[in-house]
């Protein structure tokens, strides 16, 4: 997705504004360390800044986003733009050696070259060494930005050459905002920002149908829990299941329950903007009325068991879900 200064200033505030305010003084550093979770926007960010550099007609520090530059550096095809990433789980000395290669020869088209090394944690010593050479003797023109979600394993020196901008995880509430205004509708938002912090993946689930559909089979197992055992049963083996065959969906869909049992708790504590189903408040205010608090309490708890079981046994899925279903029916 490309990213706009005021997306990034609405995510990582103080990233944009040390970003926009060196553009503005044209003190833009020779070498930049975005460190932060994953999905925090490191890698957008780092092309933002690369498109302004590049950007055949910028506006103040904004990229045009539309010339042949802005484009190339999206499509990954600027020959003066190089993003390294680990090849087969590290970044080797050959790649490190062939960017310094690159860069040794004058900018193809103009007199700026800039680099992106994408989990540069992920450097062996010896790529990093190389590349610790490289910063310490910068070519005039050159920037270098290194990506990483584990800052403490670089080497110092590394770290001592360049600029650090810590990009912070967002607050799930700020979360759920910028994917509304990603047109997501807002209650699956809200619990889409719940269940991860990084705005890729959130924005991914909640514009999968899947994600959707996974809420509303999650309310209606709730409700099945009030109807004879069999029918319950009948209802987790013929709808439920299906819609979970693999082991991370059916995890996903324990967390959903285990966030509207949460909303019972909040709606009894009359903590209503606590609460995630927001869209189905006259619902859950029935069942928060009907169950008393200590049913909610063991409730989650068994779904907190049965999720640690998930990952801690062999036992089979479905009979896990089984002995879990008649657990909360109780
Ligand atoms: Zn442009």
């Amino acid at each position: 997705m490309t990213m706009r200064w005021e997306q990034l200033a609405r995510r990582q505030p103080v990233v944009a504004k040390m970003l926009q305010s060196g553009l503005e003084k044209g003190r833009i550093s020779h070498a930049y360390l975005f460190e932060g979770q994953r999905g925090t926007g490191k890698k957008a960010a780092s092309l933002l800044l690369a498109k302004r550099l590049f950007c055949l007609s910028p506006i103040g520090v904004s990229p045009c986003l539309e010339c042949r530059n802005c484009r190339r550096i999206d499509s990954g095809n600027h020959p003066d733009v190089r993003v390294i990433s680990p090849d087969g789980g590290s970044i080797k000395k050959e790649q490190i050696e062939w960017l310094q290669q690159e860069f040794s020869k004058t900018a193809v088209e103009s007199d700026k070259k800039m680099y992106i090394v994408e989990h540069a944690d992920q450097m062996t010593i010896s790529a990093a060494n190389s590349l610790l050479k490289f910063l310490e003797e910068p070519r005039p023109g050159t920037i270098a930005v290194l990506l990483t979600e584990q800052y403490h394993r670089l080497l110092g020196t590394i770290v001592s050459r360049c600029q650090v901008l810590s990009f912070r995880p967002l607050p799930p509430a700020e979360l759920a905002r910028e994917l509304v205004a990603e047109h997501v509708p807002p209650p699956l938002a809200l619990l889409a920002a719940h269940l991860t912090n990084s705005f890729d993946e959130a924005l991914a689930l909640a514009q999968d149908r899947w994600f959707a559909e996974a809420r509303t089979l999650v309310l209606q197992w709730y409700e099945m829990l009030g109807k004879p055992e069999l029918q319950l049963l009948f209802f987790i083996h013929d709808r439920f299941f299906p819609h979970f065959p693999e082991k991370h969906q059916l995890d996903l869909g324990l967390d959903l329950l285990l966030y509207l049992y949460r909303d019972l708790l909040h709606i009894q504590a009359g903590q209503m903007d606590s609460v995630l189903y927001r869209d189905q408040l006259d619902r859950l205010q029935q069942w928060a009325l009907a169950c008393p608090q200590r049913r909610i309490l063991a409730g989650m708890e068994a779904i907190l068991q049965a999720k640690t079981r998930f990952h801690t046994t062999n036992m089979s899925t479905a009979l896990l879900v089984e002995q879990l279903v008649l657990q909360l029916k109780r």
